[in-house]
């Protein structure tokens, strides 16, 4: 049976919605339709096993908003994921887009499967009946899917095939984060962990805590966190702590053991010479930076009052509730808010969206530089905008990012 949620992750987008619309000072009417999801479709997935039976699945695809531009965000696989939760990170995709100011709204998709219980080709067919199943309302100059927990640069070859075997003709704008001789960006793959990196820097150099040598720990080993793990020390830092759904590790003499042990394992647990720790310890370890990049509901009123970190750098979407959020700011914790710290992926995202409509492609170095100054802009913003109010971070950057929504709505004006 699928956990019960902590908390139901709609309730908490509205709620920290409701707040930065209050803080902006916003009327009545636009908060109805800044809290009003676009266009969403449910559709039915179909599979045929290997075996030949056949088993249905739910899928979704959310445009939550379209006012700055396409609808632009991820495509999910978890066997708990639900229509709820669609519009959650579909909506914190909007503000995410809006806050490093790029020409897209936000969406999401999903399929309510594990797919780590999919075989390559079953993976091949549910992706692209899902795909297909999305068609009429995705392409490049509508609405841009991407990957997401549980999907892969693999899948989003599947989808750009889908998509152009039906068009007739190569539409590899349609989707980002697809392999590089698709159509896909360099960088892109790093690319949220690249710029979860760049975040905790600037979160240790606010707090007046030397980046060298500061001590971080990272929850969730995935697509966010394994490279986030190499960025980090790249920068400097150490990596004293990782995380996989199976358990932590600790002690390793370096990142390198535990990356050869997760290739030949898949996990990081039971690496040779480490000290196993639950996932609870880890979130309590007295480190610098704790770095939550696995799913939501991680740092709850339970697990935050216990935090010792000094900066909390959100990798994953939602990973803090209400409840836990408020404990952290209680503790003096600086938290990076999911829309600022993991917002690398979507703007490289948008970098590969560029590059394909121009059929024009950079350097990886380009890609790097790009990227750097785009978040740090963006992280400037949020923290200039909380020193003038004396807000947090995270009411800040969705002060900020609601605030360009809601003032591309008012200049769009309505129709009819
Ligand atoms: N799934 C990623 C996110 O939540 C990336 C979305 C994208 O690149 O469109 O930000």
């Amino acid at each position: 049976m699928p956990a019960v949620p902590v908390e139901n992750p709609l309730t908490t987008a509205l709620s920290e919605l409701r707040k930065a619309v209050e803080h902006l000072g916003l009327p009545e009417d636009e908060w109805t339709t800044l809290s009003t999801p676009r266009r969403i479709l449910e559709v039915a997935v179909p599979l045929r096993r290997d075996n030949e039976s056949v088993e249905m699945f739910k899928g979704y695809r959310v445009q939550y908003s379209t006012t700055r531009g396409p609808s632009k965000g991820g495509v999910r696989f978890h066997p708990d994921v639900d229509l709820d939760e669609t519009i959650a990170l579909a909506m914190l995709m909007t503000w995410k887009c809006a806050l490093t100011n790029l020409p897209f709204g936000g969406a999401k998709g999903a399929v309510a499967v594990d797919s780590k219980k999919l075989s390559l080709r079953e993976n091949e067919r549910l992706t692209r009946r899902y795909t297909s199943e999305i068609l009429p309302i995705i392409g490049p100059e509508r609405d841009i899917p991407a990957p997401d927990v549980g999907t892969d640069d693999r899948n989003m070859a599947w989808m750009m095939d889908t998509y152009s075997v039906n068009a007739g003709y190569s539409v590899p704008g349609v989707v980002t984060g697809k392999p590089l001789v698709l159509g896909g960006s360099l960088g892109r793959n790093s690319a949220t962990g690249d710029g979860v990196a760049i975040a905790a820097r600037e979160a240790l150099l606010a707090k007046g805590i030397p980046v060298e040598g500061a001590t971080v720990a990272i929850q969730g080993f995935g697509k966010v966190g394994y490279w986030a793990a190499i960025a980090v020390e790249k920068m400097g830092m150490k990596v004293i702590a990782v995380s996989d759904v199976e358990g932590g590790v600790t002690g390793f003499n370096s990142l390198d053991d535990v990356f050869s042990h997760l290739q030949s394992t898949g996990s990081v647990v039971n690496t040779p010479g480490v000290d196993r720790i639950t996932q609870t310890e880890l979130l309590h370890l007295d480190v610098d930076v704790l770095i939550p990049a696995a799913l939501s509901d991680s740092l709850t009123a339970a697990t935050a009052p216990g935090v010792k970190a000094r900066v909390v750098v959100e990798g994953a979407n939602a990973p803090t509730t209400p409840e836990g959020d408020a404990a952290l700011a209680d503790n003096g914790v600086l938290v990076v808010p999911d829309i600022l710290a993991n917002s690398g992926g979507v703007v490289v995202s948008y970098f590969e969206w560029v590059q394909d409509n121009q059929v024009y492609f950079w350097t990886e170095a380009e890609i790097a530089e790009r990227l750097n100054t785009l978040m740090l802009k963006a992280i400037f913003e949020v923290r200039e905008y909380s020193a003038k109010h004396g807000i947090t971070w995270r009411e800040a950057a969705n002060a900020i990012g609601v605030g360009r929504v809601a003032e591309a709505h008012r200049l769009r004006g309505l129709y009819p």
